[in-house]
């Protein structure tokens, strides 16, 4: 059923040509939200996928972990924590920068986000590089959670990022995948 559901979830994934750039692909999650029965397929999933995992929080991350990840943390009826692009936090922060194609990014967390030994989820629409998601782990990480897995509703296994970040020691759980 979970395999159809997947299909099913691919299949009501838009894809943008030369946006924002020329020669990317976006990947567009917005159909999936807008059609009830899709929002529940991708959150039950997601769900069910934690719901014996004892978790503290489930961490999104900006922009589109946002949507997804308070649905599944609301579920599990554990705390939700905003992994944030930098200069958005009011609070004290802890930050990671990592490198882009061009340039570099910085994300943050609030230092209070957890406490050591919390058992926490990270959530994103889709892994590409893996660099964001690398960057919230090591963020957790630094505030001494144990980052229990990173979930995604899209992999693009030809950038490589899913396979860096399992062999740096994050599993990882991926609805479907574009190649
Ligand atoms: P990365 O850090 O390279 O794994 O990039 C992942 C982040 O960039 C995620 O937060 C995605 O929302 C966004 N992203 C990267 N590539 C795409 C794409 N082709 N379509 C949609 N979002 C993307």
């Amino acid at each position: 059923a979970s395999i159809d559901a997947a299909e099913f979830i691919k299949s009501q994934i838009r894809t943008v040509p030369d946006w924002p750039q020329a020669g990317v692909q976006f990947r567009d999650i917005t159909p999936l939200l807008q059609r009830p029965k899709t929002l529940r397929m991708l959150t039950d999933l997601l769900v069910e996928r934690y719901v014996e995992a004892k978790l503290d929080y489930v961490a999104g991350l900006d922009a589109r972990g946002f949507i997804i990840a308070p649905i599944i943390a609301y579920e599990l009826n554990v705390g939700f924590i905003p992994i944030r692009k930098i200069g958005k936090l009011p609070f004290r922060t802890v930050s990671e920068s990592y490198e882009l194609e061009y340039g570099s990014a910085t994300v943050e967390i609030h230092e209070d986000a957890c406490r050591a030994g919390d058992r926490v989820v990270i959530v994103d629409d889709l892994i590409a590089t893996g660099g964001t998601m690398m960057a919230g782990k090591k963020l957790l990480e630094r505030l001494g959670a144990t980052v229990v897995e990173g979930a995604a509703i899209i992999d693009l296994p030809d950038l490589g990022g899913s396979k860096l970040l399992r062999e740096n020691g994050l599993p990882l759980y991926t609805i479907t995948e574009f190649s």
